[in-house]
């Protein structure tokens, strides 16, 4: 049997995924996948790569969009404590206005936590399959549900978002960070895959 790809060549192994015939080049080119996946066809390597450049550009763009909205309530949280005080001049304007402030600078790690949370349960999924809980009810009944997350991260981001104008530059330039990190993963993919022929 000959190589799907190239015909003029002897086929070595087959595609662990479609079965095609692989030559030793093929099989060669798809090595970086074959600890994990077998030994691969290159069409079945770049649709398997393809699949984690993606995941890697949803990433960035889900970091770079909480990055944004971090940016604008700790820049709307920061001009509101700053004229709190000659629009207030005391009393209960003043307290609401600085309330308010409070709530801005505390949106950035209230969004970091929840994301955090999103990414470590979909690394969780990826690794094991859908997550769920067994919870028993007040009239002892048991009840199955999704897994939402724990509560600790729940008890972290209201004690961050208490100091969130403190914080928040600290999440804004952590996700800057995650996000160039997961730009870069996913170029680095996509420059695999073109590389694949
Ligand atoms: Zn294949
Ligand atoms: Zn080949």
């Amino acid at each position: 049997m000959n190589c799907e790809r190239h015909p003029d060549r002897e086929a070595v192994a087959k595609c662990n995924e479609c079965g095609a015939p692989i030559c030793a080049e093929c099989a060669e080119k798809t090595s970086v996948l074959r600890e994990s996946c077998g030994t691969l066809c290159i069409d079945c390597c770049k649709s398997e790569l393809q699949g984690i450049a993606d995941y890697y550009a949803a990433k960035k763009s889900r970091r770079l969009r909480n990055m944004i909205l971090m940016t604008v309530f700790y820049i709307i949280g920061i001009v509101l404590l700053a004229i709190c005080g000659p629009v207030g001049g005391g009393g209960l304007v003043t307290a609401i206005i600085a309330l308010a402030a409070v709530v801005c600078c505390g949106i950035g790690p209230l969004i970091w936590v929840a994301n955090r949370h999103k990414e470590a349960h979909d690394a969780y999924e990826e690794r094991n399959g859908v997550t769920y809980n067994v919870q028993s009810t007040w009239d002892g009944n048991v009840k199955v549900k999704r897994d939402k997350g724990d509560t600790s991260l729940g008890f972290l981001a209201l004690i961050m978002m208490a100091f969130g104008i403190l914080i928040s530059p600290v999440v804004i330039i952590i996700t800057l960070i995650g996000t160039v990190n997961a730009a870069k993963s996913a170029k680095l993919y996509n420059d695999y895959i073109a590389t694949l022929q």
